[in-house]
């Protein structure tokens, strides 16, 4: 049975997509089965593993609206090792079309039953917000992973975050929690990153991964390459520090 993650938190330019393509790719290379599911209509995980979401005749919305199965609109990426549920701008429009249907909140998790069979993790790139789309994800997941960066207002944008899980959890997704906050775009020369990775751990304790990820260039150009930093430069830093993040993972997945 496949593990569900959303790696989600309703600020852009956190590191989302960035931890969602490192993970994917990590998992992969210690040899987990990974389906990512692109849940932002900008694309960019799916153009970030190397497919063309310009060239996509099915995509998630497809899904959404249940005119394509998991089975059909997924494609594998070859260079990176898992397979892909690509997004594109198409996606945007589900946001509208939802408020008509049934089940609205539900559509991914019944098309994901599907394939549970075939994957050891699917991992979920939400949009910067907590949106219909947001919450198809929500519905679905295990968990969520929540990338943070140590900065002064990081704290306050989790409350926003921490009360909606609540509530999904309390009326649509039992299983939903918490399953850890990451570090990204660390730069430990920083006092005030010191500060506030340690107001974290005193916060949230064991909920905050061990794995730090390093603000580190060449996770940042990646992307450029339709790669992952994980496949484009494995000896970086950032990607030496994505795998070591991957093995986390399985090993909390195991105490789950
Ligand atoms: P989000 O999906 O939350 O909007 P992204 O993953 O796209 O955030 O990251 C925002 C920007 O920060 C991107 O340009 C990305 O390449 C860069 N970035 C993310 N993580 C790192 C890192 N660890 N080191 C350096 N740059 C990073
Ligand atoms: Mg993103």
């Amino acid at each position: 049975m496949a593990k569900i993650f959303c790696v989600a938190n309703q600020k852009g330019g956190v590191g989302k997509t960035t931890t969602t393509v490192n993970l994917a790719a990590g998992l992969a290379k210690i040899g987990q089965r990974v389906l990512m599911v692109d849940l932002d209509p900008q694309g960019n995980a799916t153009m970030g593993s190397g497919v063309d979401k310009r060239k996509l005749e099915l995509t998630v919305y497809d899904v959404l609206l249940e005119s394509a199965s998991v089975a059909e609109a997924r494609v594998r990426s070859d260079k990176c090792g898992y397979d892909v549920l690509g997004a594109n701008r198409e996606l945007a429009g589900a946001e509208v079309e939802l408020v008509e249907v049934e089940r609205r909140e539900k559509r991914l998790k019944l098309a994901l039953a599907a394939v549970d069979a075939e994957y050891d993790f699917v991992l979920i790139d939400c949009p910067p917000s907590l949106s219909m789309l947001t919450l198809n994800g929500l519905c679905c997941a295990h968990g969520v992973v929540v990338p943070m960066q140590c900065e002064y207002f990081a704290l306050e944008g989790l409350t926003d975050l921490v009360n909606t899980i609540k509530q999904v959890h309390a009326n649509l997704n039992q299983d939903l929690q918490i399953i850890g906050l990451l570090r990204v775009m660390f730069d430990p020369r920083i006092t005030l990153q010191q500060q506030v990775s340690e107001q974290l751990k005193a916060h949230f304790g064991d909920k905050v991964f061990n794995t730090v990820i390093p603000r580190n260039v060449r996770l940042a150009e990646a992307p450029s390459y339709g790669l992952p930093g994980v496949v484009f430069d494995p000896s970086a830093r950032g990607s030496v520090a994505f795998v070591e993040f991957a093995n986390e993972m399985v090993e909390r997945i195991r105490k789950m």
